[in-house]
C-alpha cells in the first residue's frame, strides 16, 4: 500500500518514536508506522479539510484511533506539547514550503530528536534552514520512483555550528559524497535543463537581469559538473 518513496521516509523514523506527520493527506504513513509497530503513537496534521477527512477515515478503517490523532491544523501547530512528539515527518512538498512550515512555529519542535524531510524540489531551502537553526544532517537518501527523483534529508540537533559549501547546499553533503547513479541522473538532468534555459535566453534581449541569470546558471552547471566528474 505504501509507495516506495514513503517506505524510504518511514525507514528513517526511529523505533518507538512518537511521530507527527505534517501534511499527512490520507495518513498512510502514520497508519503504516503505528499499524506495523514501528512507531508507538502518531499525530497526523492536515491543513485542508478534504485530506483531513480522508486521514480520519483511514485511521478509523485501520482501527488505530487510540494511537493516531488526526488534527486539522496548519504546519507544526498540529503538535501539542503534551503529545511528547520525538520525530517529525514532512514529505511530498517543495523544499521552501517545508522550510517555511519549520520556521513558522519552531517552538513546537522542543523535545523533537529527528526531522525526516522529503522535499520534491529545491532541497537547498531545507539545508539552509537547518544550518540557520542548529540542525545537522544525520542522513540523506536519493531515490527514484516512476521516473521522478526524490531526496530525503534527515536532521538531528547539531552539536556544533554547521556551515555548508555552496555545492553541499545544492547537492547535499552526504549525497554528493556517495554520488549514486540516481544522484548522477538527477544532476545530469538538471544541468541539461539549465543549458536549455541558457540557450533560450540567447534569443531574447540581453538585459542586465538576463545576463545575471545566465551567469548564475553557468556557475551552477560548473559546480554540478565538477562534482559529477570529480575524482573522489
Ligand atoms: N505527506 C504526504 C506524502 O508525502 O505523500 C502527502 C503529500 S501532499 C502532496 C501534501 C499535503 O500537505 C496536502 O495534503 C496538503 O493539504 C498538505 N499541506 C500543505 N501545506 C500544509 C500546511 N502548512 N500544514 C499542514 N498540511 C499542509
Amino acid at each position: 500500500q505504501l509507495s516506495h518513496r514513503l517506505e524510504r521516509v518511514a525507514h528513517f523514523v526511529p523505533k518507538h518514536a512518537v511521530v507527527a506527520d505534517i501534511g499527512s493527506d490520507h495518513a498512510y504513513l502514520p497508519c503504516y508506522l503505528v499499524g506495523n509497530g514501528l512507531a508507538d503513537r502518531a499525530i497526523a496534521g492536515e491543513v485542508v479539510k478534504g485530506p483531513y477527512e480522508s486521514a480520519k477515515k483511514q485511521v478509523q478503517q485501520e482501527g488505530l484511533e487510540d494511537r493516531i490523532t488526526v488534527r486539522l491544523a496548519s504546519g507544526l501547530l498540529a503538535i501539542e506539547p503534551a503529545d511528547g512528539v520525538t520525530a517529525v515527518v514532512i514529505a511530498g512538498m517543495g523544499g521552501p514550503l517545508i522550510a517555511s512550515i519549520l520556521e513558522g512555529d519552531k517552538n513546537r519542535l522542543e523535545g523533537v530528536q529527528r526531522l525526516i524531510l522529503q522535499p520534491n524540489v529545491h532541497a537547498r531551502a531545507i539545508r539552509e534552514w537547518a544550518a540557520a537553526n542548529g540542525w545537522a544532517i544525520a542522513e540523506e537518501e536519493i531515490i527514484e520512483e516512476n521516473r521522478k527523483i526524490y531526496e530525503i534529508v534527515v536532521l538531528e540537533p547539531a552539536e556544533k555550528e554547521i556551515r555548508f559549501t555552496e555545492a553541499e547546499l545544492i547537492l547535499g553533503p552526504k549525497l554528493m559524497a556517495e554520488r549514486t547513479d540516481v544522484f548522477c541522473t538527477k544532476w545530469q538532468r538538471e544541468a541539461a535543463q539549465w543549458k536549455n534555459i541558457i540557450a533560450s535566453m540567447e534569443s531574447t534581449e540581453q538585459t542586465m537581469e538576463i545576463v545575471e541569470k545566465k551567469h548564475e546558471l553557468v556557475r551552477k552547471i560548473k559546480l554540478v559538473e565538477e562534482v559529477l566528474h570529480g575524482e573522489n
